[in-house]
C-alpha cells in the first residue's frame, strides 16, 4: 500500500513537496484554497521569479534559530536546487548579488515546469479546497470550508505566512497548527516599506536616488543597506529599505526607538564632501544658496536639505553662508536621521517573519515533533530569508525535505 500523503496549500513549497513525496512513491493530493496553484510564484522577482541565490547561507536567514535551515539547506542546496529546476527544463540566468533566474526571466515557465511534473507524475491537485480543520486519531481527517473530508496517512502543511494575503496566504495555516498543538511564534511583516515621522514627506515624495540606509537603534547601527531608495508620502521605500525592514521592525516590536540613517552621498567622505560644497559655493558665490545645489542634487531634494540643515531663507547668496550652515548641509547628506514610526501592512510585504516554532520540528525531516506523519514547509515556519532568492530557496528545501520524508512508510 502506498503511503496517501496530503499537502496542503499549493505554493512554492507545497509542489515541491507534493513532486518529491510521489517520486518516493507516495500517493499525493494537493489542497490549495485557491483557484489554482502557485500564485505567489507567479508574482516573485518582479515577475522574473529570484529562485534562488549562489550564495545560500546562513547569515541571510531570521527567526528565533535561523540555524534551523542547515538541515533542509543542506539535503537540497544551490547546487540541488538548481539541478531540479534543470532536470525540469528551466535554463538559469545569474544576475548581480548572485541572484538566480529562470533564463526566460518568466516566473510563469518555474511555475509551469513544476506544475508539469506534478500532474505527470500524478499527484492529484484539487483547487478551491480552503482547508479549515485538521484532526488526528489513527489517520489525519481534513475538513475544508464547503465540508469535504479527505483522509490520509501523513499531512504537510504549506500553506504560507501572512505576507500578501491576496495570493492565498492568509495566516489560516497557523491555526490549522496550533489546533495540533504547535505553538506560534508571533508573525510580523518583513522585506515591506516603513513608515516616518517627518514634516518633509509631502514636498520629497517620489524622489529616488542611489544611496545607502542604516538602522539605528539606542545609537548603535544595527544593520545597513545600498542601492535605489524612494522616498513616499507615507516613508521611504527600495529594495535597501525592504532588505532593512525586519530588523527595524523588530526592535520596534520590543519597545525600541528606531531611526533611519539615510546618506544621500554615500561615495564621498565628509571633508571631501565638504571641500566640494565649499568650492562650489565659492565659485557661484552670486547665485542662491538653493541654485548652487542645481546638478549636484535631485532638485526636489534641494529644498527640503537646506530645510533639514536649518537654513531659513534658502535664497540668500552662497557668498553669504557660514561655515557653520555649509557643514549642517554637510551633514544632512551624510546624516539625515528619520523616526521609524511603523510599517506597511501585510499586503504590501513579500514576507513573514515568525511562524510554526521550529523547536517543535525535527530539521532532518521537517516531522512534527508533536503530532508524528504531520510535516511543515516553507514560509509558514518560523525562518525568513533576506531579499535576493532566500526564501523561496527556503520554500523549495523544505518543501524538498517534508516530501521526501513524509512518503516513507
Ligand atoms: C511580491 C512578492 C515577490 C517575491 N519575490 C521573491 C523572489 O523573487 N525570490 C524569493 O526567494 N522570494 C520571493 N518572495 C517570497 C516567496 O514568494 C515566498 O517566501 C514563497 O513563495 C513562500 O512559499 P510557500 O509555499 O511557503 O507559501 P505560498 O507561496 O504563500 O503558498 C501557500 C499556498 O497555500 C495556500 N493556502 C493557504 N491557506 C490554505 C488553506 N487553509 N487551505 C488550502 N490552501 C491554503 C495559499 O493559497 C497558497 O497557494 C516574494 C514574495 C512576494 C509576495
Amino acid at each position: 500500500m502506498k503511503v496517501k500523503v496530503i499537502v496542503v496549500g499549493g505554493g512554492a513549497a507545497g509542489l515541491v513537496a507534493a513532486i518529491n513525496a510521489v517520486r518516493g512513491n507516495a500517493d499525493v493530493t494537493i489542497l490549495e484554497k485557491g483557484n489554482r496553484v502557485g500564485r505567489k510564484i507567479l508574482a516573485t522577482g518582479n515577475g522574473r521569479c529570484n529562485l534562488t541565490n549562489t550564495d545560500i547561507d546562513l547569515s541571510y536567514y531570521h527567526g528565533k534559530h535561523p540555524e534551523f535551515v542547515y538541515g533542509p539547506l543542506s539535503r537540497l542546496d544551490y547546487y540541488g536546487t538548481v539541478d531540479f529546476f534543470e532536470s525540469l527544463g528551466i535554463a538559469i540566468k545569474i544576475e548581480d548579488g548572485g541572484k538566480v533566474y529562470p533564463a526566460s526571466l518568466q516566473a510563469s515557465s518555474v511555475l509551469d515546469v513544476l506544475r508539469y511534473e506534478a500532474e505527470s507524475l500524478g499527484v492529484e491537485v484539487i483547487c478551491d479546497a480552503d482547508v479549515v480543520n485538521i484532526d488526528k486519531s489513527n489517520k489525519f481527517k481534513i475538513t475544508t470550508r464547503d465540508g469535504e473530508q479527505f483522509v490520509c496517512d501523513k499531512v504537510i502543511l504549506a500553506t504560507g505566512g501572512k505576507a500578501s494575503p491576496n495570493l492565498g496566504s492568509d495566516g489560516s495555516g497557523y491555526r490549522l497548527a496550533q489546533g495540533l498543538g504547535h505553538t506560534i511564534v508571533e508573525p510580523f511583516p518583513s522585506l515591506v516599506q516603513l513608515k516616518l515621522k517627518s514634516d518633509f514627506l509631502k514636498q520629497i515624495q517620489g524622489v529616488k536616488f542611489d544611496g545607502t540606509a542604516q538602522i539605528v537603534v539606542d545609537g548603535k547601527v544595527k544593520r545597513q543597506e545600498a542601492g535605489e531608495i524612494l522616498f513616499t508620502d507615507y516613508g521611504i521605500s527600495g529594495p535597501p529599505i525592504m532588505q532593512l525592514s525586519r530588523t527595524a521592525i523588530e526592535s520596534l516590536k520590543n519597545g525600541e526607538k528606531v531611526f533611519i540613517r539615510v546618506i544621500i552621498i554615500d561615495d564621498i567622505p565628509f571633508n571631501e564632501l565638504d571641500e566640494i560644497i565649499t568650492k562650489r559655493l565659492s565659485i557661484g558665490k552670486d547665485k542662491t544658496i538653493a541654485f548652487n545645489f542645481v546638478g549636484f542634487l535631485n532638485k526636489r531634494l534641494i529644498p527640503v536639505v537646506l530645510k533639514a540643515a536649518g537654513i531659513t531663507d534658502i535664497n540668500k547668496k552662497s557668498g553669504e553662508i557660514s561655515n557653520k550652515d555649509r557643514k549642517s548641509i554637510v551633514s544632512v547628506l551624510k546624516d539625515w536621521r528619520f523616526a521609524v514610526i511603523g510599517h506597511n501592512n501585510w499586503g504590501f510585504a513579500q514576507v513573514t517573519a515568525g511562524g510554526v516554532n521550529v523547536d517543535e520540528i525535527d530539521g532532518r525531516s521537517m516531522e512534527s515533533k508533536i503530532v508524528p506523519g504531520l510535516y511543515f514547509a516553507g514560509e509558514m515556519v518560523d525562518i525568513d530569508g533576506d531579499c535576493g532568492g532566500f526564501n523561496l530557496q527556503w520554500a523549495w528545501s523544505s518543501g524538498f525535505v517534508a516530501g521526501e520524508n513524509a512518503a516513507i512508510d
